[in-house]
């Protein structure tokens, strides 16, 4: 089926007719869309559409705007199994997986309708008694550039508060899964948005660089890799504020005490459920010498027992990687990590019989012996593929456990309390676990990252902090 752009309140083409398909991950036979490939002239008309649109839902009262981020939550449930059929397909996680996704769905949207009631501003005691005060309102037009691996979660984050401010926004879904990016925008719309508070663009990398480029978009949200959003800030300047959240190398420190059932399964947990796919999913171990070698014998027997096939199969517990470049990025850690002298001790090999062979399949790869200098130790995989660092010490733990760039999440699993609550506070990622794999969030919680992983200013889910994000503030002088 071919689809259409969200532009100046219709349903389009782009303007030069060009188009780009998206096929299923598990099956490439399948196509699940063609959709518009948008270039500078479609991003700058939807740019145009917002600013000049935005205003007559800036101006709906809170208890509107709110009405309408619950109703797009709810038209998100009532279309929930086929949502999640089409986010397999799509996307390629197991349908358990991505009924987990559409359910926390809505509730984004709930949590930010409420912030719509939230907006407060502030009054200071002044000289002459006149009436200082700061007044808050929309930026006006937000542009929100999203990631395939949680494309209704993560898209729902950003135009939940944007709308609860009553911004315009324009949306430039990931170019991997613009089906989901869509239907955020039909929920939306059928739940009463007016049709000049919102424009979808769809396309990749050069379609996001065109929106950021342009001056009349005062906001970036992004949430992508550290490269995209490193180049995003540079492009949007000094005075237009970007929130950029992104990649992470996850650790989960394993201390000799641990219970190593419980160890092995939040280390599989964390490493290879959404295939490896998520940007708090675990790619590090980092085991004292007492559990190393029983732990590790473990992670990988668990390994070699995950199920990997079409997320649609039942039994199934391991989905394709999303498209052929992240299989073959994974095909190449997992070379690297040898060339580097680590030892790949399970898995790491494309799946390439039976019908598995029209899809992105790989087995989950376990790597032991891997120095914190190696790239396998240090770079972000995205994938399922899993490094595990041997130290003798708790201190040498946090000092590898730390011993990266990024800083999104990290986890300990121990049965002293004393010892994990060191951990919290040495640790150097803005999420930090105990006796939890790294993934896994709750949706009502502040959530970054620190270091190369987050802007860190504004953090999501962080209710009138992250409002701020979305909302321009003047300060008001009145006499009489
Ligand atoms: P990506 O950075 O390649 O793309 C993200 C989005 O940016 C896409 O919509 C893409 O089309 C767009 N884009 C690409 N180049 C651009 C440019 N020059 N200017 C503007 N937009 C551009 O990331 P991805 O492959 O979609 O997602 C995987 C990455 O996302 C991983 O690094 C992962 O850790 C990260 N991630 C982070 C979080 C988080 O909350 N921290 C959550 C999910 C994913």
């Amino acid at each position: 089926m071919t689809h259409s752009n969200f532009v100046g309140g219709q349903w389009v083409p782009a303007s030069d007719g060009a188009t780009f398909e998206r096929r299923n991950p598990a099956d490439t036979d399948v196509v699940v869309g063609v959709f518009p490939q948008s270039g500078p002239d479609d991003v700058a008309a939807a740019v145009a559409g917002v600013q000049a649109g935005y205003r007559e839902w800036a101006d709906f009262s809170p208890e509107r705007r709110a009405a309408v981020l619950e109703g797009a939550g709810d038209w998100i449930t009532a279309h929930g199994d086929d949502l999640a059929a089409e986010l397999v397909r799509e996307e390629g996680k197991t349908l358990a997986e991505a009924r987990m996704e559409v359910s926390r769905t809505p509730l984004n949207f709930r949590f930010y309708a409420a912030e719509a009631f939230r907006l407060t501003g502030q009054t200071f005691p002044s000289a002459d008694g006149s009436l200082v005060m700061t007044l808050r309102g929309p930026v006006g037009v937000v542009a929100a550039i999203t990631p395939w691996n949680f494309p209704l979660n993560i898209p729902s984050r950003k135009l939940g508060p944007a709308l609860a401010a009553g911004n315009g926004v324009v949306f430039k879904p990931s170019e991997v899964t613009p089906l989901m990016g869509q239907r955020l925008v039909e929920a939306l719309l059928a739940a009463g948005l007016p049709a000049g508070a919102i424009a979808l663009v769809q396309g990749g990398g050069a379609t996001g660089a065109a929106l950021v480029a342009d001056a009349r978009v005062g906001a970036v949200t992004f949430t992508g890799s550290y490269a995209v959003g490193k180049a995003i800030h540079a492009a949007a300047g000094p005075t237009r504020r970007t929130q950029l959240e992104m990649g992470g190398k996850n650790p989960v420190v394993v201390l000799a005490d641990a219970d190593l059932e419980r160890a092995a399964q939040i280390i599989v947990k964390g490493a290879f459920g959404l295939s490896g796919q998520a940007c708090t999913g675990t790619s590090r171990v980092v085991a004292q010498d007492e559990v190393h070698d029983a732990l590790l014998a473990r992670v990988v027997e668990l390994a070699e027992q995950r199920v990997v096939g079409s997320g649609l199969t039942s039994g199934v517990d391991m989905g394709p990687q999303a498209t052929a470049q992240q299989r073959d990025k994974v095909l190449d850690y997992v070379a690297l990590g040898q060339q580097e002298g680590a030892r790949l001790v399970g898995g790491g090999e494309p799946i390439t019989d039976g019908a598995l062979a029209r899809g992105h399949f790989v087995r989950p790869a376990v790597f032991s012996e891997v120095a914190p200098a190696m790239r396998l130790a240090q770079e972000e995989v995205f994938g399922p593929v899993l490094a595990f660092q041997r130290v003798s010490s708790f201190e040498e733990a946090v000092q590898v456990a730390n011993d990266t760039e990024y800083g999104l999440s990290a986890g300990i699993v121990t049965r002293d309390l004393a010892r994990a609550l060191d951990f919290v506070r040495e640790s150097s990622t803005g999420l930090v676990k105990v006796n939890q794999p790294t993934s896994g969030v709750a949706m009502n919680a502040p959530f970054g990252g620190l270091k190369n992983s987050s802007t860190q200013t504004y953090k999501e889910q962080a209710g009138d902090t992250m409002m701020h994000f979305y909302t321009q503030e003047k300060t008001v002088y009145v006499s009489s």
